[in-house]
């Protein structure tokens, strides 16, 4: 058995994770998600005092936002669009027939909602910014926590389907969103450390489609767009992105018309912790039980 397999079982077994027949697809038990929340209160004493706004957007964003902002040029592999009934009774027998004798078809008639899963939790964000009107002088900061969604079924417990992410996203000059990102990468191995996690930052690409794909993850590395924060969970030698450090250039400024208030276009980058993977690597280095973790964790984690 794999190590990804043999970890995920024990998980399992001990039921912080709970099966539902879906790879990448489970459920949370009450000790697993406070360890998360106690977690996220560590985030927070690192970057409560930046005076961030908090947002909450549920798990599924505007499919026109969505739709313009480009996802499905670059990772349609990995998207999950809401899909429902919308037809008539006559529609609806004939979808029941096919359910009954286990015909995968009636899938083929849902259409699409105007919803779309959240595929990153910045992605509802850029839109309702612009809509405010040009930023301030300074720049402005968010505060964001959503589950997420990405296509890609695995039975390596560190890559779920439907995960939460923390993101703290910056908009303003090159220099403000460069030096949030510089910061967060330094706070980022000082977290860590906190918790007594061993990682390394390396710069790294998303995992564009297709063949243009390939030039877009080569241009990314290139120009150093992109650093993860990574830490051994199912593979010393290939270890977990627990964080990562996106920096967008003025991409999202010119898609969303995101302005500075002299009309330059604003630059954004945004900072994302993985809170599963976190879990994850908590549970992976210091046991299952967290009432055998060192105490420094114990103190950094519950005070
Ligand atoms: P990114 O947008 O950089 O791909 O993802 C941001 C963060 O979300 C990653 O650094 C990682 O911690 C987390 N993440 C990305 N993909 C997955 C996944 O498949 N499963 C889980 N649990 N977390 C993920
Ligand atoms: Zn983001």
């Amino acid at each position: 058995m794999d190590m990804q397999t043999s970890f995920l079982d024990r998980l399992f077994d001990s039921g912080l994770l709970i099966e539902t027949g879906v790879d990448g697809l489970y459920g949370r038990s009450g000790q697993f998600e406070d360890v998360i929340a106690a977690f996220e209160r560590l985030i927070d004493r690192f970057g409560g005092a930046d005076g961030a706004e908090a947002i909450r957007f549920p798990p599924g964003m505007n499919r026109a936002f969505f739709e313009k902002s480009g996802y499905m040029k670059s990772f349609p592999q990995l998207a999950g669009t809401v899909h429902s009934f919308c037809g008539s009774e006559l529609d609806h027998m004939s979808l029941l027939k096919c359910m009954e004798i286990g015909d995968d078809s009636w899938a083929k008639g849902q259409e699409a909602t105007d919803i779309v899963l959240t595929p990153a939790a910045c992605y509802p964000l850029y839109p309702t910014v612009a809509k405010r009107g040009p930023l301030p002088a300074g720049g402005v900061l968010y505060d964001l926590q959503s589950y997420c969604f990405r296509h890609e079924p695995s039975k390596d417990p560190a890559r779920q389907q439907l995960f939460r992410m923390r993101e703290y996203v910056c908009m303003g000059t090159q220099e403000n969103v460069t030096d949030f990102r510089q910061s967060w990468m330094d706070r980022g191995v000082q977290l860590m450390a906190e918790v007594e996690l061993p990682v390394e930052i390396d710069v790294a690409n998303d995992p564009f489609f297709g063949r243009a794909g390939k030039m877009l993850a080569n241009n990314q590395r290139d120009q150093n767009l992109k650093f993860e924060l990574l830490i051994p969970i199912t593979s010393t030698a290939n270890p977990t992105a627990c964080m990562s450090f996106n920096y967008h250039q003025d991409a999202f400024g010119t898609k969303w018309g995101l302005e500075l208030e002299d009309g330059s276009v604003a630059h954004t980058a945004c900072v994302g912790f993985g809170l599963e993977r976190i879990a994850l690597a908590l549970f992976h280095h210091h046991g299952l039980d967290v009432a055998l973790w060192p105490a420094k964790v114990r103190k950094a984690l519950w005070g």
